[in-house]
């Protein structure tokens, strides 16, 4: 008999994200969306740290519907900030949120003169399953530009250069981001455990 595959909530409805995802999980997991279980609500965000915030999320959805569920938070780092915007890097410019060029000019005028310049992305994934929890970290290093290069991506894409490249993530086709990108790594580990069970 073959074995039907896992279902597993992802707590978004980012379809960049769930395309991504999906296309690395392959037909072992069903992976659905927010809103295909009938949740449309927005889900608390209001931890101290990144990986506390992805955790908030998946339990939240978790112990609401009933599911086995994952959830993501990223944040940038930035050295010379102190490790600024960490956990408020949604809401950088303004509490009302997501007004990605506030965001990075804001960024940029911060760092104006910076002579250190490195930065890092982390994206942290918490998986709940029978309301264990498992966390798993990405990391991708790199330098904060002093202007905006590249017309693709999203988010900060435009001001960050990843080490090991002579272009911002901006200017990379999606498949070069996700083998390097922090959000890329995270996942991988998520795959591969879930892909080792
Ligand atoms: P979220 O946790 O995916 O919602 O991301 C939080 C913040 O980080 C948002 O402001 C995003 O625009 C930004 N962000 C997340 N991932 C990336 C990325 O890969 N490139 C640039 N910005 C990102």
């Amino acid at each position: 008999m073959t074995e039907k595959p896992k279902k597993l909530v992802f707590a978004t409805n980012n379809l960049h994200k769930l395309e991504e995802i999906r296309s690395l999980a392959g037909d072992k997991f069903i992976i659905c969306s927010l809103a295909e279980i009938g949740c449309h609500e927005d889900i608390p965000e209001t931890a101290d740290t990144i990986r506390d915030n992805a955790i908030m999320k998946a339990r939240y959805v978790a112990e609401k519907y009933g599911v086995d569920c994952f959830a993501d938070d990223t944040g940038l780092e930035v050295a010379t900030l102190g490790g600024a915007p960490g956990v408020h890097t949604a809401r950088y410019a303004s509490e009302q949120g997501h007004d990605t060029m506030a965001n990075m000019k804001l960024l940029l005028r911060n760092m104006e003169n910076a002579a250190d310049r490195s930065a890092r992305f982390v994206t942290w994934i918490a998986l709940v399953e029978g309301g264990e929890v498992t966390t798993f970290e990405g990391v991708c290093n790199g330098t904060i530009l002093e202007a905006m290069e590249g017309e693709g991506g999203f988010g900060y894409d435009p001001v960050f250069r990843p080490d090991g490249f002579d272009v911002t993530f901006a200017s990379m086709t999606g498949e070069q981001k996700n083998e390097v990108s922090h959000r890329g790594k995270a996942t991988r580990k998520l795959i591969d455990y879930l892909a080792a069970k």
